[in-house]
C-alpha cells in the first residue's frame, strides 16, 4: 500500500523513491538522511528511526484513503503541488520531447501526441485524456480532505 502511496506522491509532483529490492532498514535511513528525505514506513521494527528524529513518519494505515489522511497529519502535503512532472513508475522527470520511435506507440496515442508527455528513462507516455483527468480529480479530492474512497 505504500508503493500506490508513493506512485501518487510521484503524481502530485514529489519526487518520490519506492523501497523494492528489501533493502534493510539501516540503508533506507542512511539514504533518507543522505538525500534530506522522509522515510515513510509502516513498519514498526524500523527501531533505527529514534536515532533519526524528524525523518522516519510512521503510518499504521491499511487503505490508500487512509494513508493519504495519515501522512497528512505529519506532512503538509499540496496534492496539487506539480501534478504530472514526474514518472510514477520511475521518479524521472517527464520532458515533451518525443521518443525516438513513434512506430512503438499505440495507434490511439499518435492522436494525442501534442499533449503527450515522455518518460526519457522508462519510455512511459503519459497523456493528457481520463486516466489522467480522473487522477486529477483524486487529486483535487485529497486536497479537499476527502478520504472516503
Ligand atoms: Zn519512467
Amino acid at each position: 500500500m505504500l508503493q500506490r502511496l508513493g506512485r501518487w506522491l510521484r503524481a502530485a509532483g514529489y519526487d518520490t523513491v519506492i523501497e523494492t529490492q528489501g533493502r534493510r532498514d539501516y540503508e533506507l535511513l542512511k539514504q533518507a538522511l543522505a538525500e534530506q528525505r522522509y522515510l515513510i514506513t509502516r513498519d514498526r521494527e524500523l527501531n533505527e528511526y529514534r536515532r533519526a528524529p524528524g525523518t522516519v513518519i510512521l503510518l499504521e494505515c491499511e487503505r490508500l484513503d487512509d494513508c493519504v489522511a495519515e501522512l497528512g497529519r505529519h506532512l503538509d502535503i499540496n496534492w496539487l503541488h506539480q501534478p504530472f512532472v514526474r514518472c510514477m513508475v520511475c521518479n524521472t522527470p517527464l520532458t515533451d520531447s518525443r521518443p525516438q520511435n513513434l512506430d512503438a506507440l499505440p495507434e490511439r496515442l499518435k492522436a494525442s501526441l501534442d499533449t503527450a508527455f515522455y518518460c526519457p528513462a522508462c519510455q512511459k507516455v503519459y497523456w493528457e485524456g481520463s486516466h489522467v483527468n480522473r487522477m486529477r480529480r483524486q487529486l483535487e479530492a485529497w486536497r479537499d480532505g476527502c478520504f472516503n474512497n
